[in-house]
């Protein structure tokens, strides 16, 4: 019973963590196969997205019951394009993801997705719509060939090179002793932030999924590859409905919609261009970002506030 109930115990831990940061999300479903805090309905039915239109509908969210988080929130990611989401630490940004990949159901409103409220649709087919690309990427202790071809299992090695290809870390794998079977993670190879990035992209560009999640690095990167990512992010978020969390602005100054998170209600919500001139909280973090680039948007800039 006692031997049960510890990894248990751990496993719920480690859920929970993972929950948290949304890194590696897809890995856990597959550990745990399930979901303990929703379940398919029994109406349930697989989500049919065709340019999948995303729409969260006035919802209303709270983890505890004593803490509203999320109010009335409401806006529409129209098909195939990027809509990013900004606001200081605890706005309810990540929350956001959490809701659209069904971690949690919402307490009031809903969301959907080409008019399919999650609520109806099976969690297996919600997910394989939905890729995510994580602030910071999890390799596992395998092949490289297998790392990429997580994203979709059964590729064939063609399909998974070319992922490669598109991800710009071909060459870089042909350069390893073993090429696609070098191993890689924690007992491996140890790759940097950017390699990592760049497999996890391949993952993603694998998987093909209508719908993208980034929760943005963090700046792990130097500027240079920290580029260079941003433009190939960008390449496989053509055409695909995106949300991007954003921590650095200057990364989603040319997404179709931003929205302007502040203690979760949406306060402001336009183009980089419309937000500028509005001169409200969107503008007064550009000015702090411009005049510390490197910092994140952690804590209210209260100096400016004043
Ligand atoms: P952001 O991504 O904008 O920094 P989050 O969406 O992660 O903010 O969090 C919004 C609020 O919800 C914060 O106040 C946070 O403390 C709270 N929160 C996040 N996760 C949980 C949880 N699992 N249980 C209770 N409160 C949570
Ligand atoms: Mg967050």
């Amino acid at each position: 019973m006692i031997q049960l109930y510890i990894p248990l115990n751990f496993l719920g831990v480690i859920y929970r963590e993972i929950k948290q940061s949304l890194a590696d999300m897809e890995r856990l479903f597959s550990l745990l196969d399930q979901n303990r805090e929703v379940a398919d309905s029994p109406h349930a039915r697989p989500l049919v997205a065709q340019g999948a239109r995303v729409e969260f509908s006035h919802v209303e969210f709270s983890y505890e019951t004593k803490r509203q988080i999320l109010f009335d929130v409401d806006f529409t990611i129209p098909a195939g394009t990027t809509t990013a989401v900004v606001g200081h630490s605890g706005s309810g940004k990540s929350t956001l993801s959490r809701l659209l990949f069904r971690f949690y159901d919402v307490n009031g409103g809903a969301i959907r997705i080409d008019g399919q409220d999650l609520r109806d649709i099976t969690q297996g087919s919600l997910r394989a719509a939905i890729g995510i690309v994580p602030q910071d990427t999890v390799l596992f202790n395998d092949t490289i060939e297998y790392n990429i071809a997580y994203g979709r299992p059964g590729a064939s090695i063609d399909e998974i090179v070319a992922a490669a290809r598109a991800a710009s870390i071909h060459d870089f794998i042909e350069s390893l002793p073993d090429g696609y079977a070098s191993m890689v993670g924690e007992r491996g190879l140890k790759l940097s932030g950017g390699e990592k990035q760049r497999v996890a992209i391949a993952r993603t560009l694998l998987k093909n999924p209508a719908i993208l999640i980034f929760d943005e690095a963090t700046s792990a990167l130097d500027s240079k590859s920290e580029q260079a990512i941003q433009a190939q992010l960008k390449e496989i978020a053509k055409d695909r409905t995106t949300l991007v969390i954003a921590h650095r602005l200057s990364t989603i100054a040319d997404a179709q919609q931003i929205i302007v998170l502040d203690h979760g209600r949406i306060v402001e919500r336009g183009t980089h261009g419309s937000l500028l001139a509005a001169r409200g909280l969107y503008a007064q973090m550009w000015e702090r970002q411009l005049a510390r680039p490197d910092e994140e948007l952690a804590s209210p800039p209260l100096e400016i506030a004043k």
